[in-house]
């Protein structure tokens, strides 16, 4: 190394990968899942980041981010972040460009830990070995069977000690279905386990508070979403009137969102997904200010993109491990994690995030 590396190129491809079932919540449903992946390439190194959105992210690359951190110095990924983040201003930093912002950021961070020969975790400046996780998944879309086979999987094949399914079912229009979906899943758990819902903003805010009345005997530690994310003031109410800790923040684009959020003190934890937020340089600073509000952050969705950054992270609360996602990550990349036990353990005996695309296996699924 010379000290004057630079960022060579950058590419980008979008993949489109089946569900292994039908999968829905509160207010959306899907059968399909597309990932884009970002390479950013210095000499025979190459870092690797990803994002979960339209296939149109990989537009947002080419044309504007690329251009952007090609030449720049690899070393210099907070600088890069910065020069994208005013590259995308006219595209509007939320939504499709958020997320590649967020693809090409962690992406470098992989390629300068590579560069340097360090575990990213370590480059970042891990305060933990282990990282703890939730099982997630218990879409409305399941039936009981499906319901008792994930949470089965979880609980007593991963031995996971905490597991989130969906509510808020047809915008909030099956309550007696939604509370029957919870009785089902403390009594697959047991006791024992952590049990936490998901509501994806599908409730209004009395009824948020009414449907945790009715459950309060199944010990509901986590309420995310009660209603929608957007209504602070209403997040705030669920809050001030319901047992469990509610939580919100995956939509999060910028520091000034988490920080209206904590303004309102509208959640009991603050969720950020790397894949959105801006990666791992915002993810970072967004745990700040939750730190600064007294709050821990929990990571949203894609679990070996948030890992390393997780393990550096001193007010973690726990990652998701998002069936959805989690297939995917596996399938897609050599030296994908369990969640034995709870926890993930990002690699010791790895550089970078340890991960390297299974470009044969996802070519199939390649949509741009
Ligand atoms: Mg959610």
């Amino acid at each position: 190394m010379t000290g004057d590396e630079q960022v060579g190129a950058v590419t980008v491809a979008a993949y489109r990968v089946p569900t292994d079932a039908p999968e829905g919540d509160g207010t959306l449903t899907w059968d399909s899942t597309t990932i884009v992946v970002v390479h950013a390439k210095c000499g025979h190194h190459q870092g690797v980041g990803w994002t979960y959105g339209p296939a149109a992210i990989a537009g947002v690359v080419n044309d504007l981010l690329a251009p952007t951190v090609t030449g720049r110095s690899v070393w210099d990924v907070r600088g890069a972040w910065e020069a994208m983040v005013r590259r995308i201003r006219n595209a509007g930093r939320p939504g499709i460009a958020g997320y590649a912002l967020s693809a090409v950021d962690v992406a470098l961070w992989d390629l300068k830990a590579r560069l340097v020969g360090l575990p990213l975790q370590d480059l970042v400046g891990a305060v933990r070995d282990e990282v703890p996780v939730y099982g997630s998944g218990g879409f409305t879309t399941y039936d009981q069977e499906q319901l008792r086979r994930q949470l089965d999987g979880w609980v007593q094949t991963d031995r996971i000690p905490r597991v989130k399914i969906k509510i808020g079912e047809s915008w909030g229009g099956n309550v007696p279905r939604d509370i029957a979906r919870m009785r089902q899943a403390r009594d697959v758990v047991g006791d024992d386990v952590e049990l936490y819902v998901d509501a994806n903003g599908g409730y209004g805010r009395k009824q948020a508070i009414r449907v945790m009345a009715e459950v309060t005997d199944l010990d509901i530690r986590w309420l995310e979403e009660p209603v929608s994310s957007d209504d602070l003031a209403g997040l705030r109410e669920v809050r001030d009137r319901v047992a469990p800790d509610v939580a919100a923040g995956e939509y999060g684009y910028d520091l000034y969102y988490f920080r209206r959020m904590c303004d309102a003190e509208a959640v009991d934890c603050l969720q950020v997904d790397v894949s959105r937020c801006g990666g791992i340089t915002e993810w970072i600073r967004a745990a700040a200010v939750a730190a600064a509000c007294g709050l821990q952050v929990s990571g949203h969705c894609a679990p070996h993109l948030h890992v390393h950054v997780a393990a550096a992270t001193p007010n973690l609360r726990h990652l998701e491990w998002f069936h959805d996602h989690v297939r995917i990550e596996s399938m897609f990349f050599e030296g994908s994690l369990d969640a034995q036990d709870g926890v993930m353990r990002p690699r010791r005996d790895a550089v970078g995030n340890g991960l390297t695309l299974r470009s044969q296996d996802a070519e199939q699924y390649q949509v741009a």
